[in-house]
């Protein structure tokens, strides 16, 4: 009956986005070389890896700093690729399959991934939201997505369940097109991080996903390398409201002036959210208040969306988290998905690995693995957070951020003397900035005997154990680790939980 109309009507709205050569020379403005009996084949997924490419696949050969996809068109030949999409056509005579040649590999990938977006808005539009900021646009997708994935008994309209998210941290001009490309008629959201190094690349990924909401979620000094300064970057994350439809909306952090700047250049609706402890912006529709942090880590919320109100418990450690509840809960908002639907989601996350993922140590320490990346803004986040633990000894192990160009030694200052006014207890610290925050925590207050200097991060667990057994780090104290993802504190975290 109705059901089976409805199936037949989407698979037939599904087949009408796979890709064929007509489709593909319209979405990338690519020249055909075809052998004749080949064309209005269809095509299967999309792949960039040859090792992953399926028998009917369309392979695109990226041309990366290290690789070259052109090298790897004979195995994905060989794996049965039905089209190949390739800048250098001279590599390709004689494959024997259908290829598009184009001036730019990548810019097609964004190319296909855009003509998908635009197809399927044509059809049952799935709400696209667009993610960016210096730190939390995982945490926040993750959170958008639990939500998204709970019933919406208001939007019947959208069948549950289907919503596609950003492929781990997939967030760049590759993993972007590649996380959005599946998008079919389904899926009720798509929900894409944006990440980004230079100016340019947000406005390309927001012209690629087009997104119907968009968050920025902050602006701090990250990648100053790329971008020189914090105005640099806040004009950089920017980018996404610039680029946005005039039909779209900008869910606006109004705790952070630099994302509220951002949104008064551009004329879109917003929908302004906040998680300002000092009391509810007039101009915020949904607010979130942190009631409370348990011994476990989690966070109590009391969250207001419009004039309703509701108690929320968040299964992740971390005062910030209550920002990206708010961040969360207003991008639902503004999708249309009511108050309950958007507790229930907020309560089924859970937080990604090695983001101040709580660990037990045997010993019964409490850790907190949050060594997944490190800037300034994330590790001030993180201090205050294991600061607020109820434990009789808050220890924390730092390393380097990474990325943070001329200003890092004096970033790396300012954390020790963060460390040391939260009233850390004792301070381990490795990598090559472990001088810089080592002045700033003796600057702020700390004692010598508070603070280890640690050469080589393996001696990190002979230290943590060594606290351990004078008592200085107890069954149920807290641990906080934390660093750049490039120093790989998580080996440190995983040998103290094997040796204790
Ligand atoms: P990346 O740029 O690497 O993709 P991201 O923006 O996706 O990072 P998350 O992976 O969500 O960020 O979080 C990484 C870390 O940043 C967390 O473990 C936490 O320490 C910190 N963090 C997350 N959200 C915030 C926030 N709103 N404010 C400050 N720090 C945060
Ligand atoms: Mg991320």
């Amino acid at each position: 009956g109705g059901r089976r109309f409805f199936d037949d009507v989407l698979a037939a709205q599904q087949s009408s986005l796979s890709w064929d050569t007509d489709t593909l020379v319209e979405a990338t403005g690519g020249r055909l070389l075809a052998p004749a009996e080949r064309t209005g084949q269809r095509f299967g997924t999309v792949s960039t890896d040859s090792r992953s490419c399926q028998p009917g696949d369309i392979f695109v050969a990226l041309v990366g700093e290290h690789h070259d996809g052109h090298e790897f068109l004979e195995k994905a030949l060989q794996a049965g690729a039905g089209c190949l999409v390739v800048s250098d056509a001279g590599r390709v005579t004689g494959s024997g399959v259908a290829c598009v040649v184009v001036p730019d590999t990548l810019a097609a990938l964004g190319d296909m991934a855009h003509f998908r977006r635009q197809a399927v808005r044509r059809l049952r539009q799935p709400v696209v939201v667009g993610l960016t900021g210096s730190c939390g646009k995982t945490t926040v997708k993750e959170m958008v997505a639990a939500i998204f994935t709970a019933r919406w008994p208001d939007r019947a309209d959208r069948p549950a369940g289907r919503v596609l998210k950003t492929l781990g941290n997939f967030n760049n001009l590759v993993g972007l097109p590649l996380s959005l490309l599946p998008i079919d008629a389904h899926h009720r959201g798509a929900i894409l991080e944006m990440g980004m190094n230079q100016p340019g690349e947000i406005a390309r990924l927001a012209s690629i996903a087009d997104p119907d909401i968009c968050c920025i979620t902050n602006i701090h000094g990250a990648h100053l390398e790329g971008l020189g300064t914090i105005e640099g970057v806040a004009a950089a994350k920017g980018e996404l409201f610039a680029l946005a439809d005039e039909r779209a909306v900008l869910a606006v952090n109004l705790d952070d002036a630099r994302v509220v700047r951002q949104a008064q250049l551009h004329p879109h609706r917003t929908l302004g959210f906040s998680a300002d402890p000092a009391g509810r912006p007039e101009a915020a529709e949904v607010w979130v208040e942190t009631a409370g942090v348990d011994g476990e880590g989690a966070l109590s919320l009391v969250l207001h969306v419009g004039d309703q109100r509701r108690s929320v418990v968040i299964h992740a450690a971390g005062l910030h988290n209550g920002g990206n509840a708010a961040a969360a809960a207003a991008i639902a908002r503004a999708a249309g998905i009511e108050v309950d639907c958007i507790v229930a989601g907020l309560e089924r996350f859970r937080a990604a690995d090695k983001r101040m993922q709580k660990l037990k140590s045997g010993t019964g320490v409490n850790i907190l693995n949050d060594t997944y990346n490190a800037n300034p803004a994330s590790m001030a986040a993180a201090l205050a957070t294991l600061a607020r633990l109820p434990a009789r000894h808050r220890v924390a192990l730092l390393g380097d951020m990474l990325e943070l160009g001329a200003a890092a030694p004096q970033l790396h200052e300012e954390i020790g003397r963060t460390a040391a006014t939260v009233g850390i207890d004792y301070l381990g610290v490795v990598g090559s900035f472990r001088e810089d925050i080592g002045r700033g925590a003796r600057a702020g207050g700390m004692k010598e005997e508070q603070i280890i200097m640690l050469p080589e991060k393996e001696r990190a667990v002979d230290w943590l154990t060594e606290l351990v057994h004078s008592g200085r780090l107890h069954s149920g104290d807290w641990l906080l680790v934390k660093a750049s993802r490039g120093i790989a504190l998580d080996t440190v975290v995983s040998a103290f939980v094997e040796s204790s």
